[in-house]
């Protein structure tokens, strides 16, 4: 698994749902996994390795730690309130931008042996779902700027990825 960068037609793709029983999906997930420990992130949606099918890794480092390995998830419920969340993207790197994200959300998903949970979340997770669950649907956090603010972070992307260039 390698990770696809920004600005690769991937991360644009909407996946496909994961067909129940398909063998090789927790061998996936379990990969997926390894790869956001590795690279030190909150989250990762598998068309973020190259795999277009509905599938997210979390673990938002909270003690004790819980990872989530979710397939087909889906929000069925999101608060009217929104919050700040201070955001980065393992596809973007470097880059942090302010979104608003609802502060809570309810996700139903099927767990890497096929069983239907939910989860309710606030916060850092509420915010870590919704931006996971956005790249299933090939949606980037920067993509829910106004055209404005996204054009400027892309170009502030732009001028990070050159600079961390010329220090290498
Ligand atoms: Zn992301």
């Amino acid at each position: 698994m390698k990770l696809i960068k920004y600005p690769d037609p991937i991360l644009s793709t909407k996946c496909a749902e994961v067909v129940n029983g398909d063998e090789k999906t927790s061998e996936i997930l379990n990969e997926m996994s390894q790869k956001l420990y590795e690279w030190s992130g909150a989250g990762l949606a598998a068309p973020q390795v190259g795999i277009l099918k509905r599938m997210v890794a979390i673990d938002i480092r909270e003690t004790p730690s819980q990872l989530y390995k979710l397939i087909n998830p889906q929000i069925v419920w999101k608060s009217e309130k929104m919050i700040e969340s201070n955001e980065g993207c393992l596809s973007l790197p470097i880059l942090r931008v302010e979104i608003l994200r609802h502060e809570s959300v309810v996700v139903e998903y099927l767990d890497d042996n096929f069983v239907k949970r939910r989860v309710t979340a606030n916060g850092f997770l509420s915010c870590c779902l919704q931006h996971e669950l956005d790249h299933l649907d090939g949606i980037l956090y920067i993509d829910r700027l106004s055209k404005l603010k996204k054009s400027r972070a892309i170009k502030k992307f732009e001028k990070l990825q050159m600079e961390e260039q010329g220090e290498k």
